[in-house]
């Protein structure tokens, strides 16, 4: 606890003082084995040495900021590595995922003005960051109340249900927000038929379509993207967490349709494009475009997952799902997650809960498979104390 620090988090009792690979140690020099990775954002594990080294370049030339009034040394070769990585035209720098999917929604809007045409589509249990519209744009109760008024001209459709997307769409509608792969809500990933008919309505229907990658982005799944997986392209897709590997930063990305529709002037930040930042962002993008790491967190993924499976299998009353690709995975639960995140957190294990009833892998990148065991290995230890109770 800290006197000083406003009562916004429920905060584990630990103060974690440096990192390696995928530990991290406490000011008790205790070791944790981290399948928290900053909530999918420390993708690259701890003390990465290329990106140590990349941000030591920034320090040593002596300008971490210059403003947006001028470019820095970094700023636009991250512009172009991550529209290349990502398969989309521009970027727009922000500082993180609330940001970006303020920029995107900021952006649809102005698309929308002249054809009078401003409502957005979200999904129910989503989850789009804490601003105002972001937060609005989430489809979760729980994050709105206290907060009235919210900004108006957003409505909430079942994710992986068409139909209900169609009974909502009118000529009023704008665009269509939605995570490829749901995170906070419970790591439920989309169809390929729900992408695609989303696709196919706002293409019918001229709407706006915008990915809301903050989370399952970055080579979480095994694509630089988790739409790639898809083959089904957005208009706009924003980026966040693991985007700099830990320096705070977010994007916007646009295509054709939507890169031009703002105008110096219509959307700014003083730190997005940050040199410090940019170097980063470059830096994650030259990692994710090695075809070795993608292969690596395909196979972990693979295998945690079916560790998680066979875990499901030997607590039948206690898991019922495993869901996920690559390195984002859950496990559904009867029990209370946080029952078992806590006992992990004994034995020093870091997880997560997302969603009622999920407790979240979403590793460092780098994991191995032998650590992946020994994630394993203590959930199992922890299932069987739970279960005993
Ligand atoms: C974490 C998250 C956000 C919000 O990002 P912040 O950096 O906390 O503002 C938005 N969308 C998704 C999918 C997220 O997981």
């Amino acid at each position: 606890m800290s006197e000083f620090m406003m009562n916004t988090y429920a905060q584990w009792p630990v103060t974690f003082v440096s990192g390696n690979g995928v530990y991290l140690t406490d000011d008790q020099n205790n070791t944790y084995l981290d399948c928290v990775a900053g909530i999918a954002v420390n993708a690259l594990g701890y003390k990465d040495a290329g990106l140590t080294d990349a941000l030591q370049e920034v320090l040593n030339q002596g300008i971490l900021h210059v403003s947006n009034l001028y470019y820095n040394a970094y700023v636009k070769e991250a512009a172009k590595k991550l529209t290349t990585l990502a398969e989309m035209e521009k970027a727009f720098f922000c500082n993180s995922g609330a940001e970006a999917n303020e920029a995107a929604l900021k952006l649809a809007r102005k698309w929308g003005h002249p054809k009078n045409k401003s409502t957005i589509i979200s999904m129910i249990d989503s989850f789009h960051g804490r601003t105002y519209a972001a937060v609005t744009a989430t489809g979760q109760k729980k994050y709105h109340q206290h907060f009235d008024p919210l900004p108006s001209g957003f409505v909430y459709a079942h994710f992986n249900d068409l139909d209900s997307i169609i009974s909502l769409i009118d000529r009023n509608t704008c665009a269509i927000i939605v995570e490829p792969i749901q995170g906070e809500g419970g790591i439920v990933p989309a169809t390929e038929e729900f992408l695609q008919g989303l696709r196919n309505l706002c293409d019918e229907h001229d709407l706006l379509l915008i990915y809301d990658e903050v989370q399952c982005g970055m080579g979480r799944t095994g694509k630089a993207f988790a739409s790639q997986g898809y083959n089904v392209k957005p208009d706009i897709l924003t980026t966040a967490k693991a985007l700099a590997g830990g320096v705070p930063a977010g994007a916007m990305l646009t295509n054709k349709k939507t890169s031009d529709v703002f105008a110096p002037g219509d959307h700014a930040s003083t730190f997005g494009g940050n040199a410090l930042a940019t170097k980063a962002i470059s830096y994650m993008c030259d990692r994710l475009s090695d075809e070795a790491l993608l292969k690596h967190i395909k196979e972990t993924g693979d295998h945690l997952n079916k560790k998680l499976n066979d875990l499901k299998a030997q607590f039948p009353t206690l898991i019922t799902d495993v869901r996920g690709m690559g390195l984002i995975q859950g496990i559904a639960l009867t029990i209370t997650p946080k029952d078992v995140v806590s006992k992990c957190f004994e034995k020093k294990l870091l997880l997560a809960s997302a969603g009622s009833n999920v407790v979240r892998f979403v590793p460092p990148l780098i994991i191995t498979k032998e650590e992946i065991d020994k994630a394993i290995a203590i959930l199992q230890e922890s299932l069987e104390e739970l279960l005993r109770k």
